[in-house]
């Protein structure tokens, strides 16, 4: 029997319970269907098969998720930190338990290989001890006494807080926004995305399993016009912390304005890697395609825009283009494969729809541009070459297995065309002159650079976009201030003199 038939077995078992009952909403503690009664269907990108039904939730859902975390917030914000700690750290306990359950769940559900996903569990464990370590001292100030007052700050939480979530690595964002909130001492409404129920369900369960009290996180699964809309309208709700496009945080800000909503926004991006004549050319070729290509290119940092000095650009892109050709396309269950399937037909539709854009335009299609089989939503890993920066394969995200290579002569061309795009989420930069990279990195407009390396993430680090790419920052202390209010008291240290009105 190969691993492929094993995983697949597998699969089958984790997936029985969700065949069985569909997804539910938890609100309060308690498993519910949509106040409705109304379903959707979630499928496999893998091959269109059917999954599960899950409760479509509207306002009325929201609602009840709002007033559930409304009624458990002062309880959760006046548990001592040590405690909290306690419960997060049971909660990666419990992540890491079933890391095989949520790998095998994440790859059926949204098409990502499981060379990657087996990491997933991993990884959104470390989340929530992360900031488990650092609920204990969320609330500390400062002193900033003046010549007649002792000034100090301390931080509360905001209150109920709404998480909406993209269908990227769904599992690992979800921990990611998720962690910091309840470490901080807010309660969350959680409305992932519709595409790609499976882990957030998986996910509540292990939080309650864990002794995280009834009501502290609430899951409304629905429609983005639906669940969504009503969950940014909601005036219980005191701020949104969102992952997902551009347009999409346009709206939330908009339906969130009348309830004067604090929004957190990790948004698109169209970032490029910017490859210098200079730089070791073999580690820039691994890190340019592991930056596009892994993740099935479903990925807000990938690096979708080659900029190539002209006078490296034909062997570079030769190197290119074979490796890219040898990328294997297949089964996400398959530890062979490095691509899989894109999560749905309206997404294929849309990274299929470049191929001939590019054409139209006049940039050459080097490799891929093909669709893999005729069942799922597999595509061959592309490349664009003979692009230019105003195209639209070189302004709009994309967001598949999709590169567009474009060549430039000076530093300075460099620099203009990789700051000329609407986002502003990550950059990369490949060169061995330090001066270079001290220039241009103080020049690129970008939330996160990296020199010399593909994206790493640090968890102490700021992650977060300029421009269309996002507002606030994720990591470290940053993810508190968005979770919490600042809060200041002045003490009188003696009897300074009051200005006399009317006396
Ligand atoms: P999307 O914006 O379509 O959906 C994201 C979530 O928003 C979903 O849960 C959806 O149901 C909900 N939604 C949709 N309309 C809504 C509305 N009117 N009100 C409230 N909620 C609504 O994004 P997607 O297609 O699921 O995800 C891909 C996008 O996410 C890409 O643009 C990608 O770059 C971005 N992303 C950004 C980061 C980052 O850190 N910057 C990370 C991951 C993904």
């Amino acid at each position: 029997m190969s691993e492929l038939s094993r995983n697949i077995d597998k699969l089958t078992g984790h997936l029985k319970r969700f065949r069985d009952t569909g997804i539910q909403n938890q609100i309060g503690g308690h498993m519910v269907p949509a106040h409705s009664g109304a379903v959707f269907d979630n499928a496999s990108p893998v091959d269109e098969s059917h999954i599960c039904t899950v409760a479509r939730g509207g306002a009325a859902d929201i609602d009840a998720a709002a007033k559930a975390a409304r009624d458990a917030f002062p309880a959760w914000r006046d548990m001592g930190g040590a405690e909290r700690r306690k419960i997060l750290h049971r909660i990666a306990d419990g992540i890491e338990a079933r890391a095989e359950e949520i790998a095998f769940c994440e790859c059926w559900d949204t098409g990502q290989a499981l060379r990657f996903m087996s990491k997933a569990a991993l990884r959104g464990a470390a989340n929530f001890r992360f900031f488990a370590d650092r609920a204990p001292a969320a609330r500390d100030g400062q002193m900033l006494p003046s010549p007649t007052l002792m000034n100090v700050t301390t931080r509360l939480p905001i209150g109920p807080v709404g998480v909406i979530t993209p269908w990227n690595t769904p599992f690992m964002l979800s921990t990611w926004k998720i962690a910091p909130a309840l470490a901080a001492g807010c309660t969350i409404v959680h409305k992932p995305a519709e595409f790609s129920p499976l882990t957030a369900r998986l996910l509540v369960e292990i939080a309650e399993q864990a002794g995280l009290p009834p009501g502290v996180w609430n899951l409304v699964n629905g429609l983005g016009e639906e669940a969504g809309k009503a969950l940014s309208e909601h005036p219980d709700i005191k701020a949104i912390a969102f992952v997902g496009e551009s347009r999409t945080g346009s709206m939330i800000m908009k339906q969130g304005a009348d309830t004067l909503k604090r929004v957190h926004f990790e948004l698109g991006g169209k970032n490029p890697v910017v490859v210098f004549d200079d730089a070791d050319l073999d580690r820039a070729l691994d890190a340019v395609i592991f930056m596009i290509y892994s993740l099935n290119g479903e990925r807000c940092t990938s690096a979708s825009r080659l900029l190539i000095q002209s006078n490296i650009a034909e062997d570079f892109l030769g190197k290119l283009q074979a490796r890219v050709d040898n990328i294997r396309v297949g089964h996400p269950l398959d530890p062979e494969t490095e691509v899989g399937p894109l999560i749905h037909k309206t997404h294929f539709d849309k990274v299929v729809s470049y191929f001939d854009k590019a054409r139209a335009d006049g940039a050459s299609i080097a490799a891929g541009g093909t669709r893999v089989g005729d069942k799922g939503y597999f595509v061959r890993p592309t490349l664009f070459t003979q692009a230019t920066n105003d195209m639209a394969i070189a302004q709009e995200e994309i967001f598949g297995p999709v590169l567009t290579a474009i060549t430039f002569d000076t530093e300075a061309d460099a620099l203009r065309m990789a700051n000329d795009t609407p986002y502003g989420l990550a950059g990369y930069v490949w060169t061995n002159d330090l001066a270079r990279a001290l220039r241009f990195t103080n020049e690129l407009e970008a939330g996160m650079i990296w020199v010399n390396s593909e994206n790493v993430r640090h968890l102490p680090t700021p992650f977060g976009g300029v421009k269309a790419s996002g507002i606030g920052r994720d990591g470290g202390d940053w993810s508190f201030d968005f979770y919490m209010e600042q809060k200041h008291i002045g003490f009188a240290t003696g009897q300074h003199s009051i200005p006399r009105l009317g006396a």
